[in-house]
C-alpha cells in the first residue's frame, strides 16, 4: 500500500502523467494502515476503478494523533513564529499553483467535474491558502481595561489537535477551508477526505512535505465514515472537530463529541437554498445564474439553488427560458475531460441512485417533471439536467436535499410570500435573490434565513467573505477572519499590578 500509483491522462483537455502516493500520509512520511485496508477508487464517468488506496482505521487515527501531539510541541504551535507558519503556507500554495493543471486533471477523473471547472477550483484552492497565510502573523488579542491596579489582555490560542473530516463534492476546495485557518493559527491536523475522492488530497501531501512542513503537522488519514471518520469525532485527545457534510453525519459527531471530551465542534451541513426572482430582476441574467445556481457541479452543492420561486407575473417567461438552459446543457453533457463538454457524472453509483430516487419520488407524489428527470447514456453515473413544476411544499423534492440536477420551479404572489416559502425549510445554508431593487435587495437578504445571501448572483464563495448555515445548515463559520476565530480559544491573562 505504501505505493505509488501513476495515471497518464492523453484527453482532448489535459495530456500528462500525474503519481500519487497511495498510504496514509502519517508524520510525514507514507505508511501503510495497521490493519492493511484497500478503498477502491472509481471513475464516475466510466464507473471503473481507477486505483486501490490505504483505507484506516482506529489505530491509524491513534497514531496520528500521536505524531500530530508530538508535532505540536516539538515544532509547530508556539515553537513557530506566525510568520513562518505564514510562510510555509505560502509556499504550499505556489506549488499547488504550480501544479494545478496536474491536481486539476486527478480531481476531474476522481469527481466527474468538467475539467476545465476543476481547474478553476484549484485556482480558488491556492487563494484561499495564500488567503491564510496573509493571517498566520496577524492573529491578535486585545488589552482590556479593568482598574487601576488590574492589567488584564487576552490570547487567542490554537486548540492543538484538531480533526476535520470533508465530503467529495469539493474535494481540494474543502481541504483548503480546512487547512488554510488551523495551519496559519498554530494547530496540527489529522484530515480524513472522504473515502470517494481521495487522489488530490494524497497529491498534495507531497507537497506538503515539499514546501517544508515539519512532519506531523498535517496527518491525512484516508478511511470510512464510520471508521477513521467516527475515530476522529471520538478522539480523547483531539480537542476540535471541523466537519462539513451532511446533516444526518452532522449530527452523529455532535453525538460523539458530547459523549466523549465535549471537543469543540463546528458543523459545515446539507441545505435548500432558495433562488427567489422578482419581476423587477434582469431575467437574463437571472436565468442564467439560476441555472449555475442549481446545475454547477451536478447539483453537488451544499449551497445549490433547488428551490426556486419565481413571481407569477413573469412565471412563464422563466420557465421558458430556465427550460432551454436545461436543454442547452443536457446537451453539452459527457466526458469531464471534453473540450465541449458543461455537464458531466454524479459522483457514485450510490449517489446516482439516489438522485433518482428522488426523481421517482418526485413523480409519484404527483409533480411535473418538465424536462430531464433520466439518465444520459449508457455508462457512468449521468443525470440529464432535470426541472420539476406542479410541487406542493411538503413533497419531498420540494423539503429534502437532493445534492443533484434537480431544480423544482415554483411560483410566489409578491415579496411576504416570496419570504415564506423560501424560509420553509430546516435548511439555512444560502439564499439567491434577483431584483434591480436595490432596497427589496437589502430588504429580503436580511428576511431569509442563511447564512450567506447572494444578491443577483449564485454560489460564489470569496476566502475573505464568511460562510456557514443557520437552522439545519450548520455552526460556525468557515472563510474570511471568522474561521481564524473558530481555530483559536481566548485566554484571559489578569495581571496584578499590587
Ligand atoms: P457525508 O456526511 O456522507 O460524508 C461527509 C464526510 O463524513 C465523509 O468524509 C464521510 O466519510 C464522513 N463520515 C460519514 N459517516 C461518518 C461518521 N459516522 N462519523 C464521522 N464521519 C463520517 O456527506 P457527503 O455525501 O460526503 O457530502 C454531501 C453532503 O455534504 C451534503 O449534505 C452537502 O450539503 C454537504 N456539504 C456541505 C458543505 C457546507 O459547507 N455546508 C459543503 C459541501 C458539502
Amino acid at each position: 500500500m505504501t505505493g505509488t500509483f501513476t495515471y497518464e491522462f492523453d484527453t482532448p483537455a489535459y495530456k500528462g502523467t500525474s503519481t500519487i502516493h497511495t498510504g496514509l500520509f502519517i508524520n510525514g512520511q507514507w505508511v501503510d494502515p495497521v490493519q492493511g485496508g484497500t478503498i477502491d477508487v472509481v471513475n464516475p464517468a466510466k464507473g471503473s476503478i481507477i486505483t486501490s488506496v490505504a483505507g484506516g482505521t482506529k489505530e491509524d487515527v491513534d497514531i496520528a494523533v500521536q505524531a500530530a501531539q508530538k508535532a505540536y510541541k516539538s515544532s509547530w504551535g508556539y515553537k513557530v513564529p506566525g510568520a513562518q507558519r505564514g510562510k510555509l503556507l505560502s509556499k504550499l500554495a505556489d506549488l499547488i499553483e504550480q501544479h494545478s493543471a496536474e491536481i486539476g486533471a486527478l480531481e476531474a477523473l476522481n469527481t466527474g467535474k468538467i475539467y476545465s471547472k476543476a481547474l478553476g477550483e484549484i485556482g480558488s484552492v491556492v487563494s484561499v491558502i495564500r488567503y491564510y497565510a496573509g493571517w498566520a502573523d496577524k492573529v491578535q488579542g486585545k488589552t482590556i481595561e479593568t482598574r487601576e491596579d488590574k492589567f488584564a489582555y487576552t490570547r487567542h490560542e490554537p486548540y492543538g489537535v484538531v480533526g476535520q473530516i470533508i465530503p467529495w463534492n469539493f474535494p481540494l476546495g474543502m481541504f483548503s477551508w480546512k487547512i488554510g485557518p488551523a495551519l496559519a493559527t498554530g494547530n496540527v491536523i489529522v484530515l480524513k477526505p472522504s473515502e470517494l475522492t481521495p487522489l488530490s488530497a494524497l497529491r498534495v501531501c507531497d507537497l506538503i512535505n515539499e514546501a517544508g512542513f515539519p512532519p506531523g503537522v498535517v496527518n491525512v488519514v484516508n478511511g470510512y465514515g464510520n471508521t477513521v471518520g467516527q475515530s476522529i469525532a471520538e478522539h480523547p485527545n483531539i480537542s476540535k472537530v471541523a466537519f462539513t457534510g451532511s446533516t444526518l453525519v452532522g449530527r452523529k459527531i455532535l453525538k460523539a463529541a458530547a459523549e466523549t471530551n465535549l471537543k469543540v465542534v463546528t458543523l459545515e451541513l446539507g441545505g435548500k437554498s432558495p433562488t427567489v426572482i422578482f419581476d423587477d430582476a434582469d431575467l437574463q441574467k437571472a436565468i442564467q445564474w439560476a441555472a449555475f445556481g442549481i446545475f454547477f457541479n451536478m447539483g453537488q452543492v451544499c449551497t445549490a439553488g433547488s428551490r426556486i420561486f419565481v413571481q407569477e407575473t413573469i412565471y412563464d417567461t422563466f420557465l421558458e427560458h430556465f427550460t432551454k438552459a436545461a436543454e442547452h446543457l443536457a446537451s453539452k453533457t459527457g466526458d469531464p475531460f471534453g473540450t465541449d463538454s458543461e455537464h458531466g457524472p454524479q459522483v457514485s453509483q450510490t449517489q446516482f441512485e439516489r438522485v433518482m430516487g428522488y426523481i421517482d419520488a418526485g413523480k409519484k407524489a404527483g409533480a411535473t417533471v418538465h424536462v430531464g428527470g433520466e439518465r444520459h447514456g449508457e455508462e457512468g453515473y449521468f443525470i440529464k439536467p432535470t426541472i420539476f413544476t406542479n410541487t406542493t411544499p411538503d413533497m419531498k423534492i420540494v423539503q429534502e436535499e437532493i445534492f443533484g440536477p434537480v431544480a423544482a420551479v415554483i411560483k410566489f404572489k409578491d415579496e411576504e410570500d416570496a419570504i415564506a416559502k423560501a424560509n420553509d425549510t430546516v435548511y439555512g445554508l444560502a439564499c439567491n435573490i434577483f431584483t434591480q431593487n436595490v432596497s427589496r435587495a437589502i430588504k429580503v437578504a436580511h428576511a431569509l434565513e442563511a447564512g450567506s445571501a447572494w444578491v443577483n448572483c449564485a454560489n460564489t464563495a470569496e476566502p475573505g467573505v464568511p460562510f456557514g448555515g443557520y437552522k439545519q445548515s450548520g455552526n460556525g463559520r468557515e472563510l474570511g477572519e471568522y474561521a481564524i476565530d473558530t481555530y483559536t480559544q481566548v485566554k484571559a491573562v489578569h495581571i496584578n499590578l499590587n
